[in-house]
């Protein structure tokens, strides 16, 4: 008899380390959320990985045997687009993926191009100043950007100083990946910070804009649980949000790490399968 897990109507899920590590589906990954759909929870997906659109996120977690509809996925991108819609901004700059760019273009807003910038040094630092561009954004959008350049993170720190609101997806300083970690959202976002001076808000999990997106969503039901791998997003996440959480150890998190986290889980189990044999 399940009893713990069973009592709540909403579970939100994170994805990486805890449904999959890299591109392989973790054990209990598809058993977990179907028992909690049959236990009548609404199941949820929650990511601070800005990059791909919900859409392919849910491909992505049916091709691991985990049934998943578009609407059952929250990305940081939907934090950041409602932050966007919340200070009725018009013209942004975003540095991300698909993702996140659809998001943003589906407020409303319009997405302006990098300004062009001559190279600090060699043969282009001789050239004169750039004009200031006509299209200067009211906001920098900035995500999980693989094909961020030194000129787009200068775009986007000058648009900052130029007074452009900053907006980061999430604070993810690393990307956990099957080559080991390569710099998150948070590490570029680090870089427009030293530049500028300037901290960003940022959208995604713990903070609050992706809570109000997910309060949206799941129509305010509860109580909700939050299953995540990481202490300073998925725990710190539930716990300033007033929801139930579970830490699994099949992620970044080791035992070790629980001492000193500002937000105690619930339950500590080392994978979904321990989760999904609580009493
Ligand atoms: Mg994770």
């Amino acid at each position: 008899m399940r009893v713990w897990l069973d009592q709540f109507r909403v579970v939100l899920f994170d994805l990486d380390g805890v449904l999959y590590v890299g591109g392989a589906a973790l054990p209990g990954a598809a058993e977990t959320v179907a028992a909690c759909r049959a236990a009548g929870a609404a199941v949820f997906f929650v990511t601070n990985n800005s990059y791909l659109p919900a859409a392919a996120v849910a491909v992505r977690l049916q091709a691991l045997g985990v049934p998943a509809a578009a609407d059952e996925v929250i990305t940081s991108a939907e934090a950041a687009a409602s932050r966007v819609v919340a200070y009725r901004v018009r013209r942004v700059l975003v540095l991300g993926g698909p993702g996140l760019k659809g998001a943003i273009e589906a407020t409303g807003a319009q997405l302006v191009a990098p300004e062009p910038l001559a190279p600090p040094l060699g043969p282009g630092s001789a050239a004169p100043p750039a004009p200031v561009p006509r299209s200067v954004p009211d906001a920098v959008v900035l995500g999980l950007d693989p094909s961020a350049t030194y000129y787009s993170l200068a775009a986007a720190g000058r648009a900052v100083l130029r007074g452009a609101r900053f907006l980061l997806t999430n604070g993810d300083v690393t990307l956990p990946t099957g080559q080991g970690l390569l710099p998150g959202a948070g590490a570029l976002g680090a870089a427009v910070a030293a530049m500028t001076g300037v901290s960003p808000e940022v959208c995604g999990k713990p903070e609050a804009a992706m809570a109000e997106v997910v309060r949206a969503r799941t129509k305010g039901a509860g109580p909700v649980l939050v299953v995540g791998d990481r202490l300073d997003t998925d725990i710190a996440f539930a716990g300033r949000h007033g929801w139930a959480a579970a830490l699994v150890l099949s992620g970044v998190t080791a035992a070790a790490d629980l001492p000193g986290a500002p937000y105690a889980p619930h339950v500590v189990v080392a994978d979904l399968p321990a989760l999904l044999a609580l009493p």
